[in-house]
């Protein structure tokens, strides 16, 4: 039997706000992308980090194909990703099954609303309420080891109408103490690929020092890791029996 092999995590970040805000570089001084990374190396996934100003976003082609599952932050600079670089991620979910765990704000970027096939907006606001994040998905391998919900004491709000397709599998909905709810654990199948979409994460909170929130995305590596089988094959084929 072969030894299994460790699943390979890209963390990608457009990793502008820490640079740019003071009070972001506070709590991020290493930016987003290196909490959520060190948390995952500590799990045992083999880790790397890219970011927006790197030659190809850091997402070269051999990159990618070194790439099981790519996490994505993004916000202000969802424009200039290149579409070059957002088709070759695209490709590499619906063709090769890439997996993708798409942060917060991701829900906007190219490549997300290009696997959506929908705008993606939300309703939002920025009060630090707090955010309960109930588990609705409770045999789902994403849910694993959390309570029936769990809270984060100072979120921005994001409220529904959320404009996704139906999630082939929802996982979270949040409440919010201005009383909006939100589907904020979505999963989707897309070609051979599986992307997760998860709410938390604005960039003046701490969120990604959360040990649920934390854990949340080190389930959703293990789902959206793609299964080893062979490659589909398509087209005009001989029957298997004789007719
Ligand atoms: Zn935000």
């Amino acid at each position: 039997m072969r030894p299994m092999r460790r699943i390979r995590v890209t963390v990608w970040n457009e990793f502008l706000h820490e640079r740019q805000d003071p009070r972001i570089a506070e709590i991020y001084p290493d930016g987003m992308h290196s909490v959520i990374a060190s948390y995952l190396r500590s799990q045992g996934f083999e880790t790397r980090t890219a970011t927006l100003s790197e030659p190809e976003h850091g997402l070269t082609q051999d990159v990618l194909s070194n790439t099981d599952v790519l996490v994505w932050w993004g916000h202000m600079a969802h424009d200039r990703v290149d579409d070059g670089v957002v088709e070759r991620v695209y490709r590499r979910i619906v063709n090769e099954g890439m997996g993708l765990i798409a942060l917060h704000s991701a829900h906007l970027s190219k490549v997300f609303r290009r696997l959506m096939g929908t705008p993606c907006n939300v309703k939002w606001r920025e009060a630090g309420e707090r955010e309960r994040i109930w588990v609705v998905g409770g045999g789902h391998p994403i849910a694993e080891g959390l309570g029936d919900y769990f809270e984060i004491e100072h979120e921005e709000m994001y409220g529904e109408p959320f404009e996704i397709p139906q999630p082939d599998e929802l996982v979270f909905i949040s409440w919010f103490k201005g009383g909006e709810v939100f589907r904020s654990g979505c999963c989707f199948h897309r070609g051979l690929g599986k992307v997760f979409y998860f709410r938390p994460g604005h960039e003046t909170y701490p969120t990604y020092y959360d040990s649920n929130v934390l854990r949340v995305i080190g389930n959703a590596v293990k789902w959206c890791a793609p299964v080893e089988r062979p490659r589909p094959v398509h087209g005009n084929v001989k029957p298997l029996e004789p007719l």
